[in-house]
């Protein structure tokens, strides 16, 4: 396949093939927007691919813009963040990085000529009164009776807000649009209010700073954007973006562009309501493996190349849909059942005695590190007369759905022998706690020679050689597929989305495991090493990324 079809077709990518051909752009500037309130999320992650892949693909150019315009919610912090997740998942952007408090300089001055031109001007209607005279959906407004100032008093009234000779909400810097149009948001806006606020960019410059609405589209237009793509919440908003994009001086003048915003099942896609969960303390912090962000997934052992998959195959369009997790899963899977290297690990152990092995034997042997890919090479696993098998894989009777260890019958030792269960110990509980066995000692890497083949193969670690780890069991967050539709999240969060199990034994090789590079626990499921675990040798902790097969499809039914 060539790379054109390789790309995704979607209705923005028409539309910037029609400008191309008909001459309206030369070339495409897009731009990914976050706000720096919080750490991305997947659903950024959607805006990320079609920001930064579209510019792949047509050889423009995309920016990142922190929109930080929002002084008392915004922290420093989540401005590194957020770089380092759009370059994890793999995108440049183009040139420096840009910050609308950039331009406040200019913004300023765009200000400024809108109340020249007569069409902004300075408001000392107090909060509850603007809401009343704003009007309702079915009842226009009223016009402010500040309306009417002159320009030369509207200048000096804004340079004292400019000047902090106005106290936060004692006035505001308003647009002069209309008070009876049907587009809520063209009720002169407030384009202009004062915060007393230190900001993390442009330090205590400034005590008005600029909305939303305001910033956006100029900041836009500044950057020379040819396309700004956004989430369909702006599709009204849009006409105010035009509306000040027409009444200033702009350098260039961008469009805006909306698609339907990422809903995943199970979990919630916000950071305001992401902070609740930090800062309740009802998840480990805003990567807790839990978390639907970007820095969860990557500590979690996600791949970038997974989520940009994922990305790709949800699409991109103006309806309103909520995601299955599965479809996230399955991308995942797909790559790490072709990339991961295979290791083994022992869950719940139990011992399993080879009685005929000779006593002080051990062995290395040498297993494949992946079972069809030759180039992933192979590693030596130790191997002597006790093993850890996992508690599951054996049962004194059985019938013969049961592919496992059972007395009397044959298993294969994953990359070692076939071996027969003959008895067992328990605890006084009745649990079992030792298994013992006979090997055949001409069975590695072949059948029996009398003809039998063993009915399963199940996974061992060496007693001596194994070391220990903690592993960490991930499930959804919330027993319900749409958390953010109750009027309390705290109730449908599940108490069950956190297994620790502290003595697992996992093959030695495994000491040398990197953060965040998922294995295949054979038989067990994608695990990776916690990025937080920094001592290798004395405390493995690591992360079920996610399980072999779509267990939760089947529990959901
Ligand atoms: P949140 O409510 O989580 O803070 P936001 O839209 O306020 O989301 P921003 O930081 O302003 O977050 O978003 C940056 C860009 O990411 C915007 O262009 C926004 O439209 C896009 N975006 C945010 N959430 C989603 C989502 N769930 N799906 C797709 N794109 C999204
Ligand atoms: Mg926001």
């Amino acid at each position: 396949m060539s790379e054109a079809e390789n790309r995704p077709t979607n209705f923005i990518r028409q539309i910037i093939d029609a400008d191309l051909a008909s001459g309206k752009h030369n070339s495409v500037q897009t731009r990914f927007p976050p706000e720096p309130n919080g750490f991305l999320h997947i659903g950024h992650a959607k805006a990320i691919c079609l920001n930064f892949g579209i510019a792949q693909d047509y050889n423009g150019l995309c920016n990142l813009r922190f929109d930080d315009t929002n002084p008392e919610k915004e922290d420093i912090d989540y401005v590194h963040a957020i770089k380092k997740d759009v370059q994890w998942l793999g995108f440049e952007w183009a040139g420096d990085i840009r910050y609308s408090s950039g331009y406040f300089d200019e913004l300023h001055g765009f200000a400024v000529e809108l109340i020249e031109k007569g069409l902004a001007y300075v408001c000392f209607l107090n909060g509850e009164e603007t809401r009343e005279y704003r009007g309702t959906l079915n009842k226009p407004g009223k016009n402010s009776p500040y309306r009417d100032t002159s320009v030369e008093e509207n200048l000096a009234l804004f340079e004292k807000m400019k000047n902090g000779e106005c106290q936060e909400g004692e006035c505001s810097l308003r647009a002069k649009i209309d008070m009876s149009s049907s587009f809520m948001c063209l009720r002169d806006p407030i384009i202009y209010r004062v915060r007393f606020a230190h900001h993390h960019q442009t330090g205590d410059k400034w005590c008005i700073y600029p909305m939303y609405d305001f910033t956006h589209c100029l900041s836009d237009a500044i950057e020379g954007i040819t396309h700004s793509i956004c989430t369909l919440e702006f599709q009204d908003n849009r006409r105010l973006y035009d509306w000040v994009i027409d009444n200033v001086s702009v350098p260039s003048i961008p469009h805006q562009y909306e698609f339907s915003r990422l809903n995943l099942e199970y979990t919630l896609m916000s950071k305001r309501k992401l902070n609740i969960l930090v800062e309740e303390k009802l998840v480990d912090g805003w990567d807790d493996p839990r978390m639907p962000t970007i820095a969860a997934f990557r500590r979690r052992g996600y791949t970038p190349a997974s989520l940009r998959e994922f990305a790709k195959r949800i699409g991109v369009t103006k309806m309103e849909n909520t995601v299955e997790i599965s479809v996230l899963e399955a991308c995942i899977r797909e790559d790490l059942n072709d990339n991961a290297p295979r290791a083994m690990a022992v869950l719940e152990p139990i011992k399993l005695v080879i009685e005929n092995y000779p006593a002080g034997k051990t062995e290395a042997l040498t297993v494949k590190n992946h079972p069809s890919d030759e180039s992933q090479g192979t590693r030596i696993v130790p191997f002597s007369g006790e093993l850890y098998i996992e508690a599951e894989d054996f049962r004194e009777e059985a019938n013969k759905k049961y592919k496992r260890l059972v007395i009397d019958k044959a298993v294969r030792l994953r990359g070692a022998y076939v071996v027969t269960a003959t008895r067992c110990d328990k605890d006084e509980q009745g649990n079992v706690t030792t298994v013992y066995c006979t090997y055949n000692e001409d069975t590695l890497g072949k059948n029996p020679t009398d003809g039998t083949k063993p009915k399963g193969v199940i996974h061992w670690v060496d007693v001596q050689k194994s070391l220990t780890a903690t592993v960490r069991l991930y499930e959804r967050l919330f027993t319900v597929p749409n958390p953010a539709a109750e009027t309390d999240f705290h109730s449908v969060m599940n108490p069950e989305s956190l297994t620790v199990i502290n003595n697992a034994r996992v093959e030695p090789s495994l000491a040398n495991a990197k953060a965040e590079q998922a294995y295949q626990f054979e038989r067990q499921g994608y695990f990776c090493l916690d990025n937080e675990c920094l001592d290798n040798t004395s405390n493995l902790v690591f992360n079920r990324t996610v399980g072999l097969r779509d267990t939760w499809a089947k529990i959901a039914k």
